[in-house]
């Protein structure tokens, strides 16, 4: 690991003032993916601005109804907090499903959206990798590929996203609530993350001199019939070959509400809309489940080791409909 100064903030414009004054450096929350990195000299950051200290761990119900989340709150406490349990189902489960006790116990929200992709190659100093050193190629096209992309793939990166939370938080349409020394902004969740095209080193659309200091979930009844399922691996402790976060309201038999987003299929959370439009105000129907997997998927496109998924997430959307249909939300 190469050394670096550390900088513990006392209060947001300090960790601003602290950023702006090296343009190397980065922000450190609870660091379960920024140290790895810094240890396998993937992140080589002069100073890190430790944020933990800043008052941004509140979760708060909004008269509007929507909810604020404070960027340094933790995981586990985010997946616990009740108006979260109840009201948004979907995001305690899909907090809940990743990592491990321990890691969501030290994890922040807003680190959480920061982490990086888990493609071996962009770990393996001996491989070339586009996101790790611009220009030098992708070993994963013609590599072992098996939990790349199929969606939104570029000939540069074919990365998928890792995280869990942010397939819910895109489903739900928050928003990430930034700042700098100049301004405040609201980025849509949907296009904070960025597809890889020909610069995948470029994950996000903060600016430089950004700090993420919360995160807004408008208020959205419907989300109480919601659910996230993940298929991986292994049971516990492994990242999605592909994931769903669902919200499907049905009155009469016709879909009142539906939301659909999936994770491990493409660099960033990728939301389902031509599925939602085909479904929104039709009958709750196997038929119309199976043809908005079909729309969701058309544009997907496999590669050596991963072609399953496509068959695999159509499956995971007519099914997640279904269940949610018939009032299944675990
Ligand atoms: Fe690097 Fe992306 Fe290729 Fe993986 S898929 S080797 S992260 S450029």
């Amino acid at each position: 690991m190469k050394n670096f100064d550390y900088n513990r903030a006392s209060s947001a414009s300090d960790a601003l003032r602290l950023i702006e004054s090296c343009a190397a450096s980065k922000f450190l929350g609870g660091g379960t993916n920024l140290v790895d990195l810094m240890r396998e000299n993937i992140e080589e950051p002069a100073a890190l601005v430790d944020i933990t200290g800043l008052p941004l761990r509140d979760i708060e119900e909004n008269e509007d109804g929507s909810i604020s989340i404070g960027a340094s709150v933790r995981n586990s406490a985010l997946a616990a907090h009740p108006a979260i349990r109840h009201r948004y189902p979907l995001l305690s489960q899909a907090i809940l499903h990743g990592a491990s006790g321990q890691i969501r116990n030290m994890a922040t929200v807003g680190g959480n959206l920061m982490q990086r992709t888990r493609c071996c190659y962009f770990y393996d100093h001996a491989a070339n990798c586009n996101k790790r050193t611009p220009g030098a190629g992708c070993d994963a096209i013609h590599g072992f590929n098996r939990m790349h992309a199929i969606l939104g793939a570029s000939s540069s990166c074919i990365a998928t996203h890792p995280s869990d939370m942010c397939v819910a938080l895109a489903a739900l349409d928050a928003t990430v609530e930034v700042e700098s020394r100049r301004s405040r902004r609201s980025i849509p969740f949907t296009t904070f993350h960025r597809l890889p095209e020909d610069t995948p080193h470029i994950e996000t659309e903060l600016e430089p001199g950004e700090l993420i200091t919360s995160i807004v979930i408008p208020k959205l009844d419907a989300a109480r019939h919601s659910v996230y399922r993940k298929v991986r691996d292994r049971s516990s402790y492994a990242f999605a070959l592909v994931s769903i976060a669902a919200v499907l309201e049905v009155g009469n038999g016709l879909i009142r509400a539906v939301r659909i987003a999936f994770g491990g299929v493409a660099h960033k959370p990728w939301r389902a809309y031509p599925a939602e439009e085909l479904l929104e105000g039709a009958a709750a129907t196997s038929e119309n489940f199976q043809r908005a997997a079909d729309a969701a998927l058309a544009g997907a496109e496999g590669f050596e080791h991963n072609s399953f998924k496509i068959e695999l997430a159509k499956r995971l959307i007519v099914s997640t409909l279904a269940q949610l249909s018939a009032g299944g939300t675990k």
